[in-house]
């Protein structure tokens, strides 16, 4: 049997993965990074294969990836997470550094970045994994913390998108036992969770205009549970 509580257990980190060119790049958040080996060193990443920076991965065989300061603010997880490159550029307005083979690094609330070449692709049905080389990495400012993504459930209240990799459908969690009269509603787009029993207003009574603090969704798009 799985049990999906169980896998909340594993942490991660919260990175933001670029690839791309001076004239068009694309980046998205990723829970999925980890060192495979040390020497010399390689990392691993994960990406859905209708991901728009997979296919700049692809073309490219570089990409980088931004470790996201325990500060980073909701904005940048709805941009970069919630968002398409395909209907929006998500670098504009961003502070992006060019490295010296052309990739785009975000250098908005991260403390450091890497840089890496892809040696093998690896087809995981709904995803693609990459190992890659490490080419290059560099402190932005040591003295930030990274962000965990247990962090980012817990205190943010955010959880993975559909696309992720780590995607846990909530449903099947065992339901814990309800406060009173209290519900909670999860934006089906983006997981988050309006929690009654934390929030003076019943979702009901919540304005028409109400958007999900996370995705930006409307009330609509959210399921009682
Ligand atoms: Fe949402």
């Amino acid at each position: 049997m799985i049990d999906f509580e169980a896998l909340y257990g594993i942490s991660y980190g919260l990175y933001i993965v670029s690839s791309g060119n001076q004239n068009r790049g694309n980046g998205f958040i990723s829970n999925t990074v980890f060192q495979v080996t040390a020497e010399p060193p390689r990392f691993a990443i994960c990406c859905n294969k209708d991901n728009y920076t997979s296919e700049f991965i692809k073309s490219t065989g570089l990409f980088a990836v931004s470790i996201l300061e325990i500060n980073t603010p909701q904005e940048i997880f709805t941009r970069f997470g919630y968002k398409s490159g395909r209907e929006m550029d998500k670098f504009n307005g961003i502070n992006i550094r060019y490295t010296e083979n052309g990739v785009p690094v975000v250098l908005d609330h991260a403390l450091s970045f890497i840089e890496c070449r892809v040696e093998n692709t690896i087809d995981m049905d709904t995803h693609w994994l990459f190992t890659a080389r490490l080419l290059h990495s560099e402190m932005i400012d040591g003295s930030l913390q990274p962000i965990t993504y247990q962090y980012y459930r817990e205190v943010k209240k955010g959880l993975s998108p559909k696309n992720a990799p780590t995607y846990i459908d909530i449903s099947k969690l065992k339901q814990t036992t309800m406060k009173e009269d209290k519900a909670e509603y999860k934006c089906c787009v983006c997981g988050y969770i309006y929690d009654e029993a934390e929030n003076d207003t019943k979702f009901e009574n919540l304005p028409v205009d109400w958007a999900c603090p996370l995705c930006g969704a409307g009330k609509e798009d959210f399921l009682k549970l």
